[in-house]
């Protein structure tokens, strides 16, 4: 028998676990750890509460997450309750899929101003992750600045302007609907410093961009390149930068009924942000592409700003005891191996890039490296306590394991207390969430 400890229960864990599964069944024993006492990571609590068909993967995870060899370890915080090293004594391998949660800093002046967050913070806070619940960012003014232009910084678009019918099905959590519809942000402005045909967003999720019901896109003819230039790009690119297209060709009389614009500014470098506590202005270099790269000109302006979301990409968070790559944010590893008997997947291999789907031949990437490990007898002759061991050691600690057992018995009050035509009301604190299993 083999004994698996992966932490983290996102995407990345639940594909790595089905991967394990696959290749050695009744053989393996895999326990998935998480700090929270919910599953599925980033697909609660980072995938935008309207895309739920994007979120019906879990269904498949909890497929994994319920077969006998696997088991849901939840509320357990890897680090502090219990070391790498002590599960490394414990399990012939320990895979850390923790995924990138925290932002990249947008290291500009002004940074630290009220109403400046990272994507990390404002998803979380309407998707309720119990880390940002509370962020109550201020929505009075009109303008607000998103940067990057990235699926996150359209997913953060879009929430600043649906209106509330455009959330029935959604999961939002009523905190943020109900900030969302006192709202009186009527201009979101997405920040690029590079140009069309160097944006990192897919063509479905900016197509939606152009179906809202209060609000509009809004692109500068002038900002496109040639139209025969598009031909160069790979077809995912260019579809989208056809989309862009189609928004520069949205005629201004559209503008008159429209509540909310979009609008997209290219070729701006975030510069400073200024304010008195509060940020209530952009400053931004005017840049141009030079093989590839955005240069600046020297030529600075100012776009008004009462809210700041920087949506330029996450980081993993280090773990003590583990080797960690600070300049690229993750794990330091090769092709998912840290040290024998030591792995990563997901985006804490790799960085945070590519879809949900991108995460599966991750984790069964990492069990073949396992695999390779076992076979070259690195990972010595098995007989480690698995989980037996961890119950001893968590026993010892007074620590408050969240099961998979319990999860359904919280996941089935959320979906109580939902709102009519929304699939569920997410608890949005730890204490409330473990008091909702129950004895
Ligand atoms: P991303 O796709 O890497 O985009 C980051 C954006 O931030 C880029 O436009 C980048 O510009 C810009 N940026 C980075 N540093 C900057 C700086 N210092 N100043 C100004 N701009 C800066 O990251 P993401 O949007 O966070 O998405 C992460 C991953 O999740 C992606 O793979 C994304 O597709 C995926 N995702 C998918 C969905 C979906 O499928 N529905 C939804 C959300 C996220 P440069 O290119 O110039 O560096």
């Amino acid at each position: 028998m083999r004994h698996i400890a992966i932490i983290g229960s996102g995407p990345a864990g639940y594909y790595t676990a089905e991967a394990a599964q696959k290749l050695w069944g009744d053989g393996v024993k895999v326990d998935v750890f998480d700090t929270l006492p919910v599953p599925y990571g980033l697909i609660r609590t980072g995938v935008a509460p309207d895309h739920q068909s994007i979120k019906g993967v879990s269904k498949r995870y909890e497929g994994t997450a319920l077969s006998s060899n696997v088991r849901f370890v939840g509320n357990v915080h890897i680090g502090s309750d219990v070391t790498v090293p002590e599960l490394q004594q414990l399990y012939d391998a320990v895979v850390l899929a923790t995924g990138a949660p925290n932002d990249r800093p947008l290291d500009i002046p002004g940074s630290d101003l009220a109403n400046v967050f990272g994507s990390a913070a404002f998803v979380g806070w309407y998707n309720g992750h119990p880390q940002f619940a509370g962020l109550a960012p201020d929505l009075s003014g009109q303008t607000a600045v998103v940067i990057g232009m990235g699926n996150v910084a359209l997913d953060v678009a879009r929430i600043l302007s649906k209106t509330e019918g455009e959330f029935t099905g959604s999961d939002i959590v009523g905190h943020a609907l109900y900030a969302l519809m006192a709202s009186k942000i009527r201009r979101v402005v997405i920040i690029g410093r590079r140009g069309p045909h160097q944006i990192m967003m897919t063509p479905k999720e900016l197509g939606e961009l152009g179906h809202l019901a209060r609000a509009a896109p809004r692109v500068d003819p002038a900002d496109l390149p040639e139209l025969g230039e598009d031909a160069l790009l790979e077809p995912g690119l260019r579809k989208s930068v056809t989309h862009i297209r189609s928004f520069a060709a949205i005629p201004e009389s559209h503008f008159a009924d429209v509540e909310v614009e979009v609008e997209f500014d290219f070729f701006a470098a975030p510069h400073a942000l200024s304010g008195t506590g509060k940020v209530e202005a952009i400053e931004l270099e005017r840049t141009k592409v030079e093989a590839g790269r955005a240069i600046g000109t020297g030529e600075f302006y100012t776009v008004p700003a009462s809210l700041v979301v920087s949506c330029i990409g996450y980081q993993t968070s280090p773990i003590p005891d583990v080797p960690f790559d600070e300049r690229a944010g993750k794990f330091a590893n090769d092709d998912g191996r840290i040290l024998p008997g030591l792995y990563c997947v997901g985006w804490a291999r790799r960085g945070p890039s590519g879809t949900i789907g991108t995460n599966r031949p991750d984790g069964f990437g990492v069990i073949e490296r396992i695999a390779e490990d076992i076979a070259a007898g690195l990972l010595g002759p098995g007989g480690k306590q698995g989980r037996a061991g961890f119950d001893e050691l968590a026993a010892q600690r007074s620590l408050d394991v969240v099961t998979f057992r319990d999860w359904k018995k919280i996941e089935a009050q959320e979906e109580r207390r939902a709102r009519d035509g929304n699939p569920r009301e997410k608890f949005v604190d730890v204490g409330e969430m473990i008091r909702a299993r129950g004895d």
